[in-house]
């Protein structure tokens, strides 16, 4: 066990001192709070997976403080990549670039790609700056968990196994960044997140979205980003998504809920599961807002006599691509649709 540290906003030093000693740190991002490790250490870029209990093929995105930094560790960069840097960063988008040699095979899992952000939160960034290395940084949860949106969450997965976490707040986006593969003809997304895929496609034109994102994987099924194969971001109980608009998922809800159900909901609805655990993430209209509070609502299920939880979904527009796909695969992809008009 080690003694895992709580730092403040004030500690920069004592944090950018950890990463460059090859230990590990919870960082905080506008996304959700990342496990870092200096980027070009393999040693401490092992740990990451250690620490996570994370499969060893499902590489790690390189955290730098600005766009200039995309030249050290990145090849061909192409100016698509330029311009969504110059609009995007810092912020939540991760770009898939072929990879230079000095970024460690720790980091890529051996693939020639590496994906880079600019995350944006004042407290990462100054860290960076001050250890002057790329740091490595998964989601800071154990491997299948829901990420972490507050410190509280990190300690809850990473306590005794991580030298610090540096509490910078709650994540201000609370789903993970949305990665965009450059290195094929035609971008794709391989993983909606903070950033909308029409913010993207404002920029870029055209974007294929990865099947991963939106559908199971087959058996044996290769993902071009290797992290969509693996169960995600589940609580204990199991989950179920409930698609349709807001009346007929709540009357699907309450038909199916037994004793013990916890039910993820939309504001408007939160009065409509009497005797369930009720957790609302917004209202149904607030994209942003559900984006914050589904990991956090996920999470509270644990610990408590939930059995089995049903989650309204929003549709996939704007934000709601990301919130949607991180349901789906919290519930690995049990999906129905209420009929609409349904009683
Ligand atoms: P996490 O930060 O835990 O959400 O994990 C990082 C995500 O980025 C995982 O889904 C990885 O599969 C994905 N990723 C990282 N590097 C690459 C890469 N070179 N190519 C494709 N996906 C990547
Ligand atoms: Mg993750």
């Amino acid at each position: 066990m080690i003694k895992t540290q709580l730092l403040t906003e004030k500690d920069i030093e004592a944090a950018a001192a950890i990463l460059r000693a090859g230990g590990l740190v919870g960082i905080p991002t506008e996304t959700v709070y990342g496990l870092g490790a200096n980027g070009l250490d393999p040693a401490a870029v092992r740990r990451i997976f250690e620490a996570k209990g994370r499969p060893q093929d499902n590489p790690l995105i390189l955290h730098i403080p600005d766009p200039s930094w995309l030249e050290r560790y990145c090849r061909d960069v192409p100016a698509a990549a330029r311009r969504l840097a110059e609009q995007f960063w810092p912020g939540p988008l991760t770009m898939i670039l072929p990879r230079r040699a000095l970024v460690p095979d720790e980091v890529t899992c051996g693939l020639e790609t590496v994906g880079v952000r600019c995350p944006d939160h004042p407290v990462t960034l100054a860290i960076i700056r001050a250890a002057g290395v790329p740091v490595a940084a998964p989601s800071g949860n154990r491997s299948g968990r829901p990420s972490p949106t507050c410190a509280r969450h990190m300690l809850e997965d990473m306590e005794g196994r991580i030298q610090a976490v540096v509490d910078g707040g709650p994540c201000g986006v609370g789903v993970e960044s949305t990665i965009v593969d450059l290195t094929l003809p035609v971008p794709r997304l391989l993983r909606p997140g903070g950033l909308p895929l029409e913010a993207l496609e404002a920029v870029l034109g055209h974007v294929d979205v990865d099947r991963a994102v939106t559908a199971p994987l087959s058996p044996g099924e290769k993902p071009r980003a290797p992290g969509m194969k693996y169960r995600h971001y589940a609580p204990r109980a199991p989950v179920t998504v409930v698609t349709g608009d807001g009346a007929a998922t709540a009357a699907y809800i309450r038909r199916q809920a037994g004793a013990n159900a916890g039910v993820i909901c939309f504001t408007e609805y939160q009065e409509q599961f009497p005797g369930c655990t009720v957790r609302s993430i917004g209202p149904a209209g607030d994209r942003g807002e559900q984006a914050r509070r589904v990991f956090d609502a996920l999470r509270s299920f644990d610990g408590t006599p939930v059995t089995a939880i049903f989650a309204q979904c929003p549709g996939e527009e704007g934000l709601g691509l990301a919130v949607a796909n991180r349901l789906k695969k919290a519930a690995g992809f049990q999906i129905v649709a209420a009929e609409e008009g349904e009683p």
